[in-house]
C-alpha cells in the first residue's frame, strides 16, 4: 500500500462533476470533490465493469497517472450508462 499521496496536498478531477478537488486527509470524500458526487458514483466504483488490479475500492491507492487513468475510464463506463438508459 503506497501512502505518498498523504506527504502533500495533490489536485485531482472529481470523476464524477470533473471539478478539481484536493486528494488528501482534509478531504473526507476523496477522490470526490464532495459527499453528493462520492455517493452518485459509488456504483460505478463498486460495478464489476469498474476493477483496478482485481481489487474494488482500491482507487485509494492509485499513483496520479493510475488515478487519471481510472477517473476517465469511471466517466466513460458513466457515459455508457447514460446513453444505454434513453
Ligand atoms: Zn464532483
Amino acid at each position: 500500500m503506497r501512502s505518498v499521496f498523504l506527504r502533500k496536498t495533490m489536485k485531482v478531477k472529481c470523476p464524477v462533476c470533473g471539478k478539481e478537488t484536493e486528494y488528501s486527509p482534509a478531504n473526507p470524500y476523496r477522490p470526490f470533490c464532495s459527499e453528493v458526487c462520492r455517493t452518485a458514483d459509488l456504483g460505478s466504483w463498486a460495478s464489476d465493469e469498474y476493477v483496478i488490479h482485481g481489487e474494488p475500492g482500491s482507487a485509494m491507492n492509485l499513483s496520479p497517472e493510475e488515478y487519471e487513468a481510472a477517473a476517465e475510464h469511471t466517466r466513460e463506463v458513466a457515459a455508457k450508462k447514460e446513453r444505454s438508459r434513453k
